[in-house]
């Protein structure tokens, strides 16, 4: 190869290389913007600090055997975290294709399935019966119902986009007694 040759290969790698470095940070900014409008959306939608703190419970009878937590949670789904814990948000989302499997943090029985107001969509609430729930929104579709026992990583239900949110995700509360939690000190990835 002449000096003019090797001067064009060298000019051509230097060029892929620049390329490529740019796609990559595009490609991570982009990212970084999604996850900025998703969290804004769902954190506008739903009114900093007016999320109901409330600790439901379930009227009927138990059935026999009713499971309780082990006390230790397990991740509840598949996906990257798009928002963590803070002031107008005390939860962590996390998000997935639409249909990714949501599974119960720890074994309990749910207290809430079905559609519920403030943004929620399709929720499902888990009583451990330890002190502790553990709260699954924006759900497409609810596969467990109010007063059923639910097992350790059993799956309650698949991702979706229902209620305030700008594109699918879970997001995944835990609560003890009447305060909301952040996720994150008790279960990670
Ligand atoms: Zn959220």
């Amino acid at each position: 190869m002449d000096e003019k040759g090797q001067g064009t290969l060298e000019y051509a790698i230097i060029l892929a290389l620049v390329a490529i470095v740019a796609i990559a940070a595009l490609s991570y900014l982009g990212s970084q913007l999604r996850n900025i409008f998703y969290s804004l959306t769902e954190v506008l939608l739903s009114n900093c600090e007016s999320v109901t703190k409330s600790i439901y419970n379930y009227g009927g009878t138990l059935p026999p055997g009713a499971l309780t937590g082990t006390g230790k949670f397990m991740w509840p789904t598949k996906g990257r975290i798009t928002q963590k814990s803070w002031h107008c948000h005390h939860a962590v989302d996390i998000a997935n294709s639409e249909g990714t499997p949501i599974y119960a943090a720890d074994s309990g029985h749910v207290v809430v399935a079905g559609w519920k107001k403030g943004g929620y969509g399709k929720v499902v609430i888990v009583n451990h019966g330890n002190g502790f729930q553990t709260l699954y929104s924006h759900l497409s579709v609810i596969r467990v119902s109010v007063g059923q026992s639910v097992a350790k990583g059993q799956r309650v239900g698949l991702m979706g986009n229902t209620g305030h949110s700008a594109g699918s995700h879970l997001h995944f509360e835990v609560r003890q007694s009447s305060q909301l939690c952040d996720p994150l000190e008790f279960v990670s990835p």
